[in-house]
């Protein structure tokens, strides 16, 4: 029978092993499922702390169901009731500009009627049809492409907040056609952003699909009654003896037609050898253990950087925090020199996050904008964050719980030449049968996208033992 091995027990790795034990028995084959996680908890980034009473989660807090993957894991999972819904107040989102918090707008009409952008960034925006047309053979960055469809303000106050929402980057670094395929699908297919919305809403039409234009991300946010870490644990309790917690993978090397991995558990060290090997940790992690076994492929790795962000938690009396957290929460944009990225309003958004009568924020602070923020000590950075809420949201009130989660390399960066990494990848990985590589790194940082990337992987696995 062959060995499958797995390293990593996050969304990517478990997802993968999920989605292969079907594939295999729908093959009507047979194969040992083994994953190795290095820490004592599954879901890698997706974790929540209970503490307290509140649900803190470490990193994502739900994803959103504008793409089906998450859904269908749902339902393949048979967890459909373990969803929550975030409530309708978390569709009002904030932006902080010009020294306060300003509503965004949620409907393309509501936009032009904000005072979000001057008289003047609205009527570019406006002009987006006649915007000069993508250059050829040009992975343009997001700064370059909003600035030529949208113009420079909608850049400053709008782009940047978001992909300072999404990866914590810099989009004048960023690809866009690896960060936001879909848009530059839109882009390349219909000619444009305006018209390749109204031709999608037009098609969905065809279909009896209703769809909506909005300002904001499409889809509802949904996540579960105990936080994500339900969805992992989920999906590690089927796998059994299969799933090896507190175990390391070092080292891979290549023997005959498979791998040996060099694996620790508890300082004791052994071999174990695989058919096939699927690695579904962060770039970083991945490039160390396969070090011995591919030049190309280790430095197309190492070209991945990663932002490090913190996330800071604030529990409160909500009847001392004297702000109704309406809403979502805000991102800021760079120009507005603050030294937080953004708050989620946590318990609006899933009232599950905090027990009753108290309210929950999550403040990030770091990203490729302020690093060096990131890693400061926790006193300092909780008093950094207790000062930027009490300036924007007129919070003075004392926490009743307080805690950081730090991401050293949170959120990998998907930059320019982002897409000639992942062929340069792909083309030693054709050399290296039997490898797979799944991760957040390569085709997307959504846990929708994570998910999508570990069904084809599982596909693909099968199919080939
Ligand atoms: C602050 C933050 C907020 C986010 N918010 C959202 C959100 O709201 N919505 C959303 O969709 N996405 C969000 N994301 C992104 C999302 O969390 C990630 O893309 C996703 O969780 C990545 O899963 P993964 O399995 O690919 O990687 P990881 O979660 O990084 O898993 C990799 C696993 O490999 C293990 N590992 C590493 N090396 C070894 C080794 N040598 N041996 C054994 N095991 C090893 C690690 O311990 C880890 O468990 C957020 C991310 C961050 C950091």
């Amino acid at each position: 029978m062959p060995r499958i091995a797995i390293v990593g027990a996050g969304l990517s790795g478990l997802c993968t092993a999920f989605y292969l034990v079907r594939e295999l028995e729908k093959a009507g084959k047979d194969a040992e499922i083994l994953i190795f996680e290095s820490d004592s908890v599954p879901g890698g980034k997706m974790r929540t702390i209970r503490q307290d009473g509140f649900n803190l989660e470490w990193g994502p807090n739900g994803f959103l169901t504008n793409k089906p993957f998450g859904m269908e894991l749902v339902k393949d999972l048979g967890i459909e009731a373990k969803v929550v819904r975030s409530s309708d107040e978390a569709r009002k989102r904030y932006i902080y500009s010009g020294g306060a918090l300003q509503r965004l707008p949620e409907t393309p009409v509501a936009f032009f009627r904000s005072g979000l952008l001057s008289m003047k960034g609205r009527a570019r925006i406006m002009c987006e049809p006649f915007a000069a047309k993508a250059p050829v053979n040009v992975d343009e960055s997001l700064g370059d492409f909003a600035r030529r469809r949208l113009g420079p303000e909608a850049l400053e106050k709008l782009i940047d907040p978001m992909v300072t929402g999404i990866y914590a980057g810099d989009p004048e670094r960023m690809s866009l056609r690896s960060c936001f395929p879909l848009i530059h699908n839109l882009e390349s297919k219909y000619g444009g952003l305006v018209r390749g919305m109204l031709c999608l809403k037009r098609e969905r039409a065809k279909q009896g699909v209703k769809s909506k234009m909005s300002a904001g991300p499409g889809g509802v946010l949904v996540s579960f009654d105990g936080g994500v870490q339900t969805l992992a644990d989920e999906l590690a309790s089927p796998l059994n003896d299969g799933l090896h917690m507190n175990v390391s993978v070092d080292r891979v090397e290549r023997r005959g037609g498979g791998y040996i991995l060099g694996i620790s558990e508890r300082g004791v060290r052994e071999e174990l050898e695989a058919d096939v090997l699927v690695v579904a940790t962060a770039a970083y992690d991945a490039l160390r253990i396969l070090s011995p076994l591919d030049e190309g492929l280790v430095d197309a790795l190492a070209a991945i950087p990663y932002s490090p962000i913190t996330v800071a938690a604030l529990g409160y009396d909500a009847a001392t925090l004297g702000n109704p957290l309406d809403g979502f929460g805000f991102l800021i944009p760079g120009t507005e020199k603050r030294k937080i990225l953004g708050a989620l309003w946590d318990s609006s958004v899933f009232p599950n996050r905090a027990p009753a009568g108290m309210a929950l924020i999550r403040a990030m602070v770091g990203g490729v904008r302020a690093p060096e923020l990131a890693s400061l000590p926790e006193e300092e950075l909780l008093a950094l964050v207790r000062r930027e809420l009490s300036d924007i949201m007129g919070i003075s009130a004392e926490p009743v719980l307080a805690k950081t989660f730090f991401h050293d390399r949170g959120i990998p960066q998907y930059l320019v030449g982002h897409g000639a990494l992942l062929e340069q990848i792909d083309a030693r990985l054709a050399e290296l049968p039997g490898l797979y590589l799944n991760s957040n790194a390569y085709r997307g940082i959504a846990l929708n996208d994570c998910v999508r990337e570990s069904k084809l992987a599982a596909e693909r696995i099968a199919q080939a033992v």
